[in-house]
Parts: structure tokens; C-alpha cells; sequence
């Protein structure tokens, strides 16, 4: 079990569920079954941070939020977790040594908002809601969503690395190597798609993006279509792993319009990653996976390689799932 894995288990111990009576089970690993059915409302998100961040987002649903507040509040504490080196402003940063962040929402009647190549901001989802809700835009990037920031009351925070990502930064200078490596530290981005009690969809997806990545670069995960999409009438998808070959076959919009062409949510996953491998051919270079569900609440998740994990929450439990792969261990 990898330490942040224990780390997170070990920070949910005394955590107020949502069901109190599930509490033990709240952490325990599972193997991805072939087909994961149909509890709404349900939450699920990439990776282990997806525990405490479902954990958010249940929360804010009991209390009385809609399923656009949960899926807001859930990454909003992923955007908080220092341990997190891929995720909010302690994410690593640029080859300049500069953190900037994507984020997008959307929700199952077609809004969405995002914001790509934005510094400064602890809440990038927070921001990409005001940009759905407050503009007559999709998307804001860089010096503009700042500004638009700025105009919204948010604080902009000092630029400086966190003590974990400037430490890796200085080790990462000495060779000044950029190349995309498979492994849960690199890959980290949070995307959360739920659906309440009465079927109503949305979605979330927040980065730092890849580590030492070229100024200005912005991955799938701001760019509606590739890193999420959410349809009421279909399901959603979420995306993580190397964003330009996730951007490259449009991910999760294309697991949607499979699963509007009768695929289930798991066969739409699988398509995608098959989709994804056939166009590049790096691959053993590549890691990216997959989430869906539809609007049954039946779920779906594939990676290229092993190693992609994800978090589900229902009212039986919030639990870790490991999720199958194209390539086996
Ligand atoms: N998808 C993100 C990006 O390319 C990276 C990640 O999932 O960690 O920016």
C-alpha cells in the first residue's frame, strides 16, 4: 500500500460518514467488478483522493446541495491537499518553475464553465462555476481569468512553490528532463462525476497538469469534451493521465456518444482506451484512464496501464477501487 494510500485511510478513521453504520468499510480496497450497478445518488472520482473528496461531496448532498455543489465541494478539498503534488497551487510547477492550474464543470442540462493557465487561485473549480454561471463564456484563460478572478472577490495567492513541490523542482532542474512518466504521482488530476437521487448529472476535473510541463501549456482536463462531459440524457466521463492524448480522441465526450449509442458505461471506457492506444505509438510511455457512469448509475472505469485507481460513494459506502487495464501487470 503506497504511503498516501495509508495516509488517506488513516485520515478517514474518525471522519464523520455520511452513513454512519458503513464507517469501517469506508476505506476498503476493492477490485473492479465487470459491471458496477446502480445505486444513485452516487459519486465517483479518480485516485485515492477521491475518498475524502466523494466524502465532500456526499456531504454537501445530505446537506442539502445540489449535485453542482457536490461535485464543486468534493474537489474543493482535493485542491487543498498538500500531499497532492498534481493538484491546486502545492502542485508542481512549470519548467519555469510557475504552478498553473486547469479546472472544469459541467452539468447534465449542457452548462459548463472552465478556466485554463490560471495562477494564483487556491479554487480554480470554484472560478470555472463563476465563468459557467457569470459570463457568457465557456472559457477563461491565463492573465483574463485572473483578472475575471480578481473582479469576483477571490484572493490571489503568493506565488511561491509549497515545500514539497519546490523540493522536487530544485531535484528535477539538475537534469532538466521533460518526459511524461507512468506513475500515481504524476497522474493526478481529480475528476469527479455524480448523479443525485432524481437523475441530475454533474461533473468537476481540476489540475495542476503535468509536472514541468513547457509555460502555457493546458492539458485535457479545462477543455470540455476531453478531460469531462456530462449529458442528463446519456451519463457522464471523466479523464486523467497524459492530456494530450486524451484531448486527441475528445475522451470523454466520445464515452458519452458511445454510451448514447448503447454501449454500457464500462464497454465505453474500454473503447476509448482501445481508441487512445491506436493513435499513439509511445504507448508504454502513456498512462490514462477513465471513468463513466449512466444514467442508471451503472459504472464504468479503464486505464491503458495498471495502476489506475478510483473512489465510489453511494449511501452503502465510499471504497477504492482498483480499475482494470488494457495492459496487465
Ligand atoms: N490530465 C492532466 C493533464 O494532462 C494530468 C493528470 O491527469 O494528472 O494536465
Amino acid at each position: 500500500m503506497s504511503q498516501r494510500r495509508k495516509f488517506i485511510k488513516q485520515s478517514l478513521i474518525g471522519t464523520a460518514l455520511f452513513i454512519p453504520s458503513i464507517s469501517t468499510a469506508c476505506a476498503a480496497d476493492e477490485k473492479q467488478k465487470s459491471s458496477e450497478s446502480g445505486e444513485i445518488p452516487l459519486i465517483l472520482s479518480t485516485w485515492n483522493h477521491g475518498l475524502p473528496a466523494n466524502q465532500a461531496a456526499m456531504d454537501s448532498l445530505t446537506a442539502g446541495g445540489t449535485i453542482l455543489d457536490a461535485v464543486e465541494a468534493g474537489v474543493r478539498d482535493t485542491e487543498l491537499d498538500m500531499d497532492n503534488l498534481s493538484v491546486g497551487l502545492q502542485g508542481l510547477p512549470d519548467r519555469e518553475g510557475i504552478t498553473t492550474l486547469d479546472a472544469s464543470i459541467m452539468t447534465g442540462d449542457g452548462n459548463c464553465g472552465s478556466v485554463a493557465f490560471v495562477r494564483q487561485i487556491k479554487h480554480p473549480i470554484s472560478l470555472a462555476r463563476r465563468v459557467m454561471e457569470k459570463t457568457p463564456h465557456v472559457m477563461l484563460a491565463g492573465e483574463g481569468a485572473r483578472q475575471f478572478a480578481i473582479a469576483e472577490g477571490f484572493s490571489l495567492e503568493k506565488e511561491e512553490l509549497s515545500p514539497k513541490a519546490a523540493i522536487e523542482y530544485e531535484k528535477w532542474k539538475k537534469t532538466s528532463q521533460y518526459k511524461p512518466i507512468i506513475n500515481i504521482e504524476n497522474h493526478d488530476t481529480i475528476g469527479m462525476i455524480g448523479i443525485d437521487a432524481n437523475g441530475n448529472m454533474a461533473g468537476s476535473c481540476t489540475t495542476s497538469g503535468l509536472a514541468y510541463k513547457m509555460h502555457g501549456r493546458v492539458g485535457d482536463s479545462p477543455i470540455i469534451g476531453a478531460g469531462l462531459y456530462v449529458d442528463n440524457e446519456v451519463g457522464a466521463a471523466t479523464a486523467t493521465g497524459l492530456g494530450e492524448t486524451i484531448i486527441k480522441i475528445c475522451g470523454s465526450f466520445l464515452i458519452v456518444e458511445l454510451m448514447r449509442q448503447g454501449r454500457t458505461p464500462q464497454e465505453a471506457c474500454e473503447e476509448a482506451v482501445r481508441r487512445l492506444i491506436s493513435k499513439n505509438k509511445n504507448i508504454n510511455d502513456i498512462q490514462a484512464g477513465f471513468l463513466a457512469i449512466n444514467k442508471e448509475g451503472v459504472t464504468g472505469a479503464f486505464a491503458v496501464h495498471p495502476g489506475f485507481n478510483f473512489a465510489k460513494a453511494t449511501q452503502s459506502g465510499n471504497v477504492l477501487i482498483d480499475s482494470n487495464s488494457h495492459f496487465k501487470p
